[in-house]
This record gives structure tokens, C-alpha cells and sequence, in this order.
């Protein structure tokens, strides 16, 4: 690793860090904090969900390190990662760490934020547009509206390997009676139990829509209503990532396309 600063024994310069939200994909989502804190980087560390067109802002001088589990490699385990962000700051590095979506909304930046806390570094965090927001916006559905919502819940779909899920069921009761949008990151893969879940408490014909890689060239989506979330996934082929969201704000977006249909952005 190229030092640009050399600590001095007993006198330590340290360098920076900066968790920076990288948003859905398409750079033009970029905040200009976050443009800034990525051309001056002189060390990023990459997740896998960030687009090679984002990463293409670096400095070419830059150490890029990538620990996002895609492209067949095994995901870096979290620890490793901690690890070598306080390493780079301690040797003087100006460390950028580039998270998809914002780095607070499931992407662990939290316990990264109290890992270097702990190592006596205090990191900026610069905000993304999270793909819960950018998802629906692509194509058209609002999270709000004053006729069929009064609020929006971003839940994962993924629980951490040994606990136990969201309460599906009380959230589909409390989204029924507090009129609240659903947005699910992380839900692909569980969609027939989510499903089934939800429908304790919304009724089946609720509006949904699936986005997949929200705001990129192969951007796709489906809609359908609840009792045929899995069915609807499946039939149009959808991945991850995707966010699934559950309401009826999706309602006009339904109305446009009656049938479960898969649109090129
Ligand atoms: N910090 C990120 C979320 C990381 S969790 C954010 O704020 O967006 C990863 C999940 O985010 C994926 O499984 C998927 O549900 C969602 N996601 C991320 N990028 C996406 C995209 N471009 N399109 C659709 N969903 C996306």
C-alpha cells in the first residue's frame, strides 16, 4: 500500500474515512459529496452491489478494493473488512468506503461506523439514495400519497443467519390499519413465505411490484397483487437484487399494466 503520509512513532497522522452511499447504480444518482469523497480517495473498499461505472470516478493512483461476495469470490467477512478500513487510516490512507444504496438502510455501516469508533476514528458518512426509494421511483410508484398511504416501512427480507425474521403478520395488520407502504429489500428469495405471511393481515388482491436492478440499463419490473407475489417473480424471472414493494400506491401502476408484465426500463 502506498503511504502518502508516514506516521511518525508515539505520533500517529492518521488518515480519513468516509462511508459513502454509492445509490441504486446509475452514477448521474451520485450526491456530489459522494463524487468528491470518491475523487479524492486514495484507498476504496468496494461493495458489490456498487456499478463499475461509479467506481470509474476513482483517481487512477487509488487502491480499489473490492469484498463484495458477487463474481464468484466469497464475500469478505465483515471483520476483515473493519479491519483493513482502521489499518488504512492509521497508515495516513484517505479510506472511502463505497456501499450500494445509502450506507445507513441494510448496508451494516452502522456496526462500521462503531468498529472504528471503538478504534478511536470518527468516519463521515456521506447519504445514497437507497434502492427502496429509487426502485419504485423508476417506475413510477410513489411511496406516499394522501389517498393510499400515510407512510412507507423499509423491512428486510433477509434475517441474520440464527434469528428470526420480521413479524410478517404484524406488519401486514399494522400496514392494513395505519394505511402504510411496504418496501422489501432482500426479498426475492423468501417471497412465497413472505407472501403467505402477509396474508394474514392484507387482503390478496393488495397491489405489488417488483423492480430488479432499480435505475441501471437492465432495470425490470413486475406487477401483480399479493396472493401471486411468488407466482408473479417466478413467471417474470426476477433476482436479486430487487425490491418488492407492497401497497396500494402501487394501484395506478397495476391499472397501467392489469397483468403481471415485465417492462425494459
Ligand atoms: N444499502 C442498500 C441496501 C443493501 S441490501 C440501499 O440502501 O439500497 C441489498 C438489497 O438492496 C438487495 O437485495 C435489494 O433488495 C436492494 N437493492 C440494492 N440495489 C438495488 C437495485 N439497483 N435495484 C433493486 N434493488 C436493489
Amino acid at each position: 500500500m502506498t503511504l502518502p503520509h508516514h506516521p511518525t512513532p508515539g505520533h500517529e497522522l492518521l488518515g480519513t474515512c468516509t462511508l459513502v452511499g454509492a445509490g441504486p447504480g446509475d452514477p448521474d444518482l451520485l450526491t456530489l459529496q459522494a463524487l468528491k469523497a470518491i475523487q479524492s480517495a486514495t484507498v476504496l473498499l468496494v461493495d458489490d452491489l456498487v456499478s463499475e461505472a461509479i467506481v470509474a470516478y476513482a483517481s487512477p493512483t487509488a487502491r480499489i478494493v473490492r469484498v463484495g461476495k458477487r463474481g464468484g469470490c466469497k464475500s469478505t467477512p465483515q471483520e476483515f473488512i473493519e479491519k483493513l478500513m482502521r489499518m488504512a487510516v492509521q497508515e495516513g490512507e484517505t479510506v472511502v468506503r463505497l456501499k450500494g444504496g445509502d450506507p445507513f438502510i441494510f448496508g451494516r455501516g452502522g456496526e462500521e461506523v462503531e468498529h472504528l469508533r471503538a478504534a478511536g476514528i470518527e468516519t463521515r458518512v456521506i447519504n445514497g439514495i437507497t434502492a427502496g426509494l429509487a426502485g419504485p421511483t423508476a417506475v413510477g410508484v410513489p411511496l406516499t400519497h394522501r389517498e393510499h398511504a400515510h407512510g412507507v416501512v423499509f423491512i428486510t427480507g433477509h434475517a441474520k443467519p440464527g434469528h428470526s425474521g420480521p413479524d410478517w403478520r404484524l406488519l401486514a395488520t399494522t400496514a392494513r390499519d395505519a394505511r402504510l407502504t411496504l418496501v422489501i429489500y432482500m426479498g426475492v428469495g423468501s417471497a412465497a413465505h413472505i407472501q403467505q405471511e402477509l396474508l394474514a393481515g392484507l387482503p390478496g388482491g393488495t397491489p405489488v411490484a417488483i423492480i430488479e436492478n432499480a435505475s441501471l440499463p437492465s432495470q425490470r419490473h413486475a406487477v401483480g397483487t399479493l396472493d401471486q407475489l411468488a407466482a408473479t417473480i417466478d413467471a417474470a424471472g426476477l433476482g436479486s437484487p430487487s425490491i418488492i414493494v407492497v401497497g396500494n400506491v402501487v394501484q395506478a401502476l397495476a391499472t397501467l399494466a392489469p397483468h403481471s408484465a415485465v417492462a425494459a426500463r
